[in-house]
């Protein structure tokens, strides 16, 4: 266990920075990270890893293209190149969604289909996309293709189901710019219902082809158990979840609390926000579609107040206006999730030098072989 299994692709591919170390000098040099940039404004809890830190990513993104001698390749994009690095198999990511993209990779060959030239934008297969559902065991898989047309469409389908009968929808995605997003704006539900399902925390969610989902399942109920545990919510509550994406932590905050208000920027989070609510009969709810920062400052301009704050802003941290009006509001408690504690160390230092106090900060390590780390922190007036 503490010696790590090696990865033949490490050093090309560039996807696991820390992969020489083994796991607990990974876990080791994260927790001295933490402490270096968060340790003067409290003691840090020690960090928690995974029993097992392999194949826990349930999002799986693989390039199609030619080889110098034109054999059909997949696999991911050498750090900052375009060049794809074959693999087959990767140690961090789900082994049933590596073995679906093979699968496609053989089936390309049998049905005479093409891989996408970048360069020429010319071509068919361009990305396959697989999420897996942790606990649900739903798969979803999605064909990114340079044109709408598809050669034999049905039966490439019916071929890629029996060989994995337990894929549970097929999505067609066209993508035919010149651009470094897997995904183009039109998809084309070939199986299923374009959606798969996933518990966590006790709570159904749906995830579609293009919704922000949290990558590492197991850490992640880990993750939003701590933000709770910290969060401490009473039934009277007014619970704030800021960057909500598809509204996870404030469902999981809704049955401990009296009313919530999810914000998040993205329009199609919202849209599944909402489903997420409806699906699991969640009525004390609300999702508001606006920047953050702009909410919690018509929030404090209006006099209203919360009792507590949850936010978890991408890896640019949040802004001055969030947190001017953050003080304003004057929450009891803000829960505040990171995934980049330089940001949250310059977060926490504003809003320590104005009435909060950093109470507890715990580490999670949510990408075990990646240098990145994830960080739950406890502040109270
Ligand atoms: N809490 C969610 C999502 C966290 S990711 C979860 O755990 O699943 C961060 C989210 O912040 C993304 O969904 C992103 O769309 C959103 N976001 C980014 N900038 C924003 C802003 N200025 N205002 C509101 N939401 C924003």
């Amino acid at each position: 266990m503490n010696v790590n299994k090696k990865c033949p692709h490490y050093k090309k591919c560039g996807g696991c920075q820390i992969h020489n170390l083994d796991y607990p000098d990974q876990l080791e040099f994260k927790m001295r990270k933490v402490v270096r940039l968060l340790g003067r404004l409290h003691r840090v809890e020690n960090i928690i890893g995974m029993e097992n830190p392999y194949h826990y990513r349930n999002k799986v993104q693989a390039a199609f293209g030619r080889d110098k001698q034109n054999r059909i390749i997949s696999g991911v994009y050498q750090s900052s190149t375009h060049r794809i690095v074959p693999v087959d198999s990767c140690l961090i990511e789900d082994e049933k969604a590596d073995e679906i993209i093979v699968t496609i990779r053989k089936l390309l060959k049998s049905f005479k289909l093409k891989t996408f030239d970048d360069n020429r934008l010319t071509g068919f297969l361009r990305h396959v996309l697989v999420k897996r559902g942790f606990s649900s065991g739903e798969i979803m898989v999605v064909l990114v293709t340079g044109s709408e047309e598809f050669k034999s469409r049905r039966s490439f389908v019916n071929a890629l189901l029996s060989k994995h009968p337990e894929i549970t929808t097929i999505v067609q995605n066209i993508n035919n710019k010149r651009t470094s997003l897997v995904l183009g704006d039109k998809s084309i539900v070939l199986y299923g219902d374009g959606t798969i399902k996933e518990q966590l925390c006790g709570f159904t969610f749906t995830i579609s082809p293009k919704s922000f989902y949290q990558i590492n399942p197991i850490q992640t109920e880990i993750l939003y158990n701590k933000a709770m545990e910290f969060a401490e919510i009473k039934k009277t509550d007014i619970v704030i979840d800021a960057y909500c994406g598809t509204g996870t932590i404030g469902i999981i905050a809704s049955r401990h609390a009296g009313q919530v208000i999810g914000v998040e920027l993205n329009r199609d989070a919202v849209r599944d926000a909402k489903k997420n609510a409806r699906i699991n009969d969640v009525k004390n709810i609300d999702f508001v579609c606006e920047d953050a920062g702009r909410y919690m400052v018509g929030l404090a301009e209006e006099g209203l107040s919360a009792d507590v704050v949850i936010m978890d802003p991408p890896r640019a941290g949040s802004d001055l206006n969030f947190l001017r009006s953050l003080i304003k509001l004057s929450p009891r408690k803000v829960v505040y999730v990171s995934c980049n504690p330089e940001t949250l160390r310059r977060d926490l230092i504003f809003l320590s030098k104005n009435k909060y106090k950093v109470r507890k900060i715990q580490p999670v390590d949510m990408f075990p072989h990646t240098e990145h780390v994830e960080t739950v922190v406890l502040l109270t007036k």
